[in-house]
């Protein structure tokens, strides 16, 4: 019988960034080559999760398990002989879909900086069903959330800045008598970053930036109380944010931030930075075909 999500504790997949026995794969050759089938995909895996090697979550049994040719993806215990599944209490438990499927999502969902949406990854990987490829994606991208997440802009160097625009998101705009009924208004915002070249480099000053942190958030209304609520819950005080000049983001100032706006919009102003089109712009390129 598998073991319980928390028999098995926490297990962040974000040290394995840290870890020098990981190596996170830098290209799509690399990734070929560490990740060439199932059971590389479960090596890797069971590295990441049991760094000191395997250890029985029915029974702390630390030696080295079992394992079954046709199935790498359960490991047996030596003492116990309870079976634990290498995806439970991951985003991956319970899945009909390979590992290299999800190995391959994880992989062009982190490193395509336009992001990618779902009929994409579905041709991409060679998947039959669309169904398949949503759901994996939708998994892969709630799993990247961290619920105990920090505000954004917390320590930024001198030229860094948080860039916060809204959009509305979704199918054909058909305005009603009420409102814009099948758009959703979504808000982000974003750490603009600036890359710091060595002394012999000439880097142009607009291409030494790059994005870092992003937090988004879907709005019911352009309103003062919940742009800047949502500017508070996202982004540090004190830190420079630069929005564009809707008049709901005029308290930013009062409440503690440092408020530059780029006048004319993202689009048009001369101030334009390295989001063009607004922090935004980033989700449409994911759910757009
Ligand atoms: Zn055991």
């Amino acid at each position: 019988m598998p073991a319980s999500s928390a028999e098995l504790g926490d297990w962040e997949i974000a040290s394995v960034q840290e870890r020098g026995d990981l190596t996170f794969p830098t290209s799509l050759a690399q990734f070929q080559r560490l990740f060439p089938d199932d059971a590389a995909c479960a090596t890797y895996l069971e590295k990441a999760r049991w760094e000191h090697g395997f250890i029985c979550p029915h029974c702390r049994e630390n030696r080295e398990p079992f394992r079954l040719k046709n199935r790498p993806g359960v490991l047996t215990c030596r003492k116990c002989r309870k079976q634990t599944s290498l995806t439970i209490d991951t985003v991956m438990e319970r899945t009909h879909s390979p590992l290299t499927t999800w190995f391959w999502g994880a992989y062009l969902l982190s490193s395509l900086t336009p992001g990618l949406s779902a009929v994409q990854f579905q041709r991409q990987v060679g998947l039959s069903r669309y169904e398949t490829a949503f759901q994996i994606l939708h998994k892969l991208r709630a799993g990247m959330v961290r619920p105990d997440r920090a505000r954004i802009g917390g320590n930024l160097n001198r030229g860094d800045h948080v860039e916060v625009d809204e959009t509305w998101i979704g199918g054909a705009l058909r305005r009603t008598a009420r409102s814009d009924t099948d758009k959703t208004l979504v808000i982000g915002a974003v750490e603009v970053l600036q890359w710091k070249p060595k002394r012999d480099v000439t880097v142009a000053p607009r291409n030494r930036l790059y994005a870092g942190r992003l937090r988004m958030e879907v709005l019911h209304d352009r309103d003062s109380t919940s742009l800047c609520r949502f500017v508070e819950a996202a982004v540090e005080p004190q830190a420079l944010v630069i929005t564009s000049d809707c008049p709901g983001y005029t308290t930013l100032t009062q409440r503690g931030y440092q408020h530059r706006v780029v006048a004319g919009g993202w689009r048009t102003g001369s101030d334009r930075r390295l989001f063009v089109d607004g922090p935004t712009s980033f989700p449409k390129s994911e759910i757009l075909a």
